[in-house]
């Protein structure tokens, strides 16, 4: 059967992105919404055929535990609601998606996989990039030795903030461009390596007169050294737009711009200073599609989901040591774990 996935928080992404993918899965469906807005429940519970008894606010959300038809909670809310949501969804007996980032610190996503393991339910992150076929092609061909070994990734994202909204609000957001899109950046580089960073340096710019970045910041850059010496150049951004990357090995390089968008995503390669396109056969499946049906395989076959808490925690592992370098001027070792 179908997996039932409840959605927890009716805003951007859940409404316009996420709900719609749900005609173009396999394994999942999506049964139950959860919103502290009534009038958003009416709507979308209207439009999805979810009746008024699957239909949830944040004060009675823990009784989901008592309807058979949730078997995932997928939180998509503000990041410092991430943990909340996803540690009551476990005590609630139900497996977890989460967006990213996972949280706004260590300890929180320490806390969530502590709290799904004891429940014995699994936990998935949001990275829906590890399902996009380009960017599957790329971790292949930066593997498959074509380009030499890898030296140099430079990975560049980045938007132009709008001004009132909780992205803005340390409190709710947990911090400014690296939170939210610089994430792309660094979890692009581990993915296309298939290393662990041991270092990490960053510089900070933000203009704090701008009204936007009273509590978060605009650009944080990093670099990150991996193990095999490769070393990454990572620019995130809240004032210019940016979405893309390139590894570039001794022989040539694979790059894609934009690379880790919704769709359109292009690649082009440069093998022996010949550079050309490439384009994959159309995928009838896309990226969320793919996401959604992962993890009830996931639970199924009983393995850990290829983007599970672990993977978000070591992403928060390294923002963390990003923001300590910037606040302290200097390198920071990361450990391995
Ligand atoms: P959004 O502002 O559009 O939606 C947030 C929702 O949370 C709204 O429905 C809002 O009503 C609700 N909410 C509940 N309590 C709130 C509070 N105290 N303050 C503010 N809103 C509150 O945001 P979004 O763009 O949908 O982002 C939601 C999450 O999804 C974030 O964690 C974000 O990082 C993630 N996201 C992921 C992707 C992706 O491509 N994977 C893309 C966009 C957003």
């Amino acid at each position: 059967r179908k997996l039932g996935y409840a959605i927890v928080g009716l805003g951007y992404y859940a409404t316009q992105q996420i709900m719609p993918q749900f005609v173009g899965c396999e394994h999942a469906r999506l049964t139950a919404l959860v919103s502290g807005t009534p009038e958003k429940l009416e709507r979308y519970g209207a439009q999805y055929g979810i009746p008024k008894t699957h239909r949830y606010n944040y004060s009675n959300f823990d009784s989901i535990r008592d309807n058979p038809d949730i078997d995932i909670v997928y939180v998509v809310l503000p990041n410092s609601m991430h943990a909340e949501y996803t540690i009551r969804a476990a005590q609630a007996g139900k497996h977890v998606m989460c967006e990213k980032p996972m949280a706004v610190s260590v300890a929180e996503c320490e806390a969530m996989i502590s709290a799904c393991s004891k429940a014995g339910k699994k936990l998935m992150i949001g990275y829906r990039c590890h399902f996009e076929p380009y960017n599957l092609h790329a971790i292949a061909l930066a593997k498959s030795g074509d380009f030499g070994p890898t030296r140099i990734i430079t990975a560049e994202h980045g938007f132009n903030a709008k001004p009132d909204q909780w992205r803005l609000e340390r409190p709710l957001s947990g911090g400014g461009s690296l939170m939210d899109i610089g994430i792309y950046s660094l979890n692009a580089t581990r993915y296309l390596t298939g290393e662990e960073p041991v270092e990490v340096m960053a510089m900070e710019s933000t203009d704090r007169s701008d009204p936007r970045f009273t509590s978060v910041e605009d650009r944080i850059d990093f670099m990150l050294r991996f193990p095999s010496g490769i070393l990454a150049n990572c620019v995130s951004s809240y004032s210019s737009n940016h979405n893309a990357y390139r590894v570039t090995g001794t022989k040539g390089w694979v790059g894609m711009e934009p690379a880790t968008s919704y769709s359109g995503q292009r690649m082009s390669v440069n093998l022996q200073g010949e550079i050309h396109q490439v384009t994959l056969p159309f995928s009838p499946k896309t990226q969320f599609a793919a996401q959604l049906d992962h993890l009830p395989q996931a639970i199924a076959s009983g393995i850990e989901p290829r983007t599970s808490g672990a993977e978000g925690l070591r992403d928060m592992r390294i923002i963390e040591a990003i923001y300590r370098s910037a606040a302290e001027r200097r390198a920071i070792t990361l450990t391995a774990k």
